[in-house]
């Protein structure tokens, strides 16, 4: 699908990605693409500019003609890359930083926020007022809670929240929405069992974990494939796996399961981990073992309220965007569930090309053509809620 929209200061936008991209910095390490995100938002003249939002989160406030009269839309995009190295060897902006690059996207996301402000700039919505939030720590589920957690944020009180992920795989510019569930819960679960080291020619002195180790990974994935104990979508994949240390002189005394438990529904991933937990204790008792257990990454399930998602595909419309209805909820997770579950909003999917490299991928690189349909449509949204 071609698509004709353009941007004010486009090229400026392209630059502005493309800096993004050569720069990433991993979650609540953001500190440079925070000033850099800052410094560019100060040409549109913004009413307010927040800072060091849940850490390096930034904000930036565009009023409409009358502010005290309508409701405050606020838009996110994630300050964050990822752990991975870049394979994109003839990118003239690919990452300077050997083992980390913006994989996701999150460049482009928050250009595509940069677009919207010289938008605003350009031309004021009728009444409240829009915030563009540069959300950190999207990665690693840590970044919208502790925007939400900040006093400085809590003050801005949004009426409505959106946030837009590129999607590989889905034709450019396509918009893809979905009432209610729209990405999945998950959560990371890290299993430690403690016995008795001993020298290794006198196991009989130790308590090795082996045996617990190895029959938890089989409970673990027993518990997910019981499929009718759950209503929806429940996976459970083990991640990593160790016992003691490598020492062949030593009979192990500890070891370590860890999973990642996934769900569309909440209460399943609640189901899950109950599972799991009771397994982890079974094979504890079993085996005469301490043990311990904590979560890590967890992220709720995104859920979208139906009024906005009426308002994404309205200001989609408008746009002559093509408009797609996803089956079923994204199976990764989205920290902006954090938002949804305590404002009116939504969260919706823009198709990044049928043959663009799948996200977390190491030779994934933003389509630049996204940034005029992005800002647009944040703009349409906006439009649709400010001006009616
Ligand atoms: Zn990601
Ligand atoms: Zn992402």
């Amino acid at each position: 699908m071609t698509n004709m929209l353009k941007l004010p200061h486009q090229d400026s936008l392209i630059d502005f990605r493309c800096q993004l991209h050569r720069h990433p910095e991993l979650s609540g390490q953001e500190q440079e693409t925070a000033k850099s995100v800052t410094a560019f938002l100060q040409q549109y003249h913004p009413d307010q500019l927040l800072t060091c939002l849940g850490g390096t989160g930034v904000a930036a406030v565009f009023n409409g003609a009358d502010p005290d009269k309508g409701p405050t839309v606020l838009f996110r995009a994630e300050l964050d890359a990822l752990p991975i190295a870049e394979t994109n060897a003839d990118l003239p902006y690919k990452s300077v930083r050997a083992e980390i690059s913006h994989a996701c996207g999150h460049d482009g996301h928050m250009a595509v926020l940069a677009g919207l402000a010289s938008l605003l700039h350009r031309q004021k919505p009728a009444t409240g007022k829009v915030i563009l939030l540069f959300q950190p720590a999207e990665e690693t589920g840590a970044g919208a809670w502790a925007v939400l957690q900040d006093k400085n944020f809590t003050g801005l009180q949004p009426d409505y929240v959106f946030a837009l992920h590129n999607l590989p795989g889905v034709p450019l510019h396509q918009v893809v929405v979905r009432h209610e569930a729209f990405a999945a819960a998950s959560t990371g679960m890290v299993i430690e069992f403690y016995g008795k080291p001993s020298h290794a020619a006198e196991p009989e002195n130790g308590l090795n974990p082996g045996e617990a180790m190895a029959e938890m990974i089989l409970a673990l994935n027993q518990a997910a494939a019981r499929k009718e104990q759950f209503e929806d979508l429940a996976l459970l994949t083990v991640i990593h796996a160790r016992l003691g240390e490598v020492a062949f002189g030593t009979n192990p005394g500890f070891a370590t399961v860890m999973a990642t438990l996934r769900a569309y529904k909440t209460q399943d991933l609640q189901k899950l981990k109950q599972l799991a937990q009771e397994a982890a204790a079974h094979l504890a008792g079993k085996y005469k073992l301490g043990h311990t257990i904590r979560f890590e990454e967890e992220f709720p399930a995104t859920i979208n309220n139906a009024d906005a998602v009426g308002v994404i595909q309205r200001a989609a419309h408008k746009l002559g965007l093509q408009v797609q209805q996803a089956e079923q909820p994204f199976r990764w997770s989205e920290d902006f569930g954090h938002f949804t579950a305590s404002y009116k909003g939504a969260f919706f999917g823009l198709g990044a090309g049928l043959s663009q490299p799948q996200m977390h991928h190491a030779d994934y690189d933003f389509p630049d053509e996204l940034l005029a349909t992005g800002s647009h449509l944040f703009y349409g949204i906006a439009q649709e809620i400010l001006n009616r």
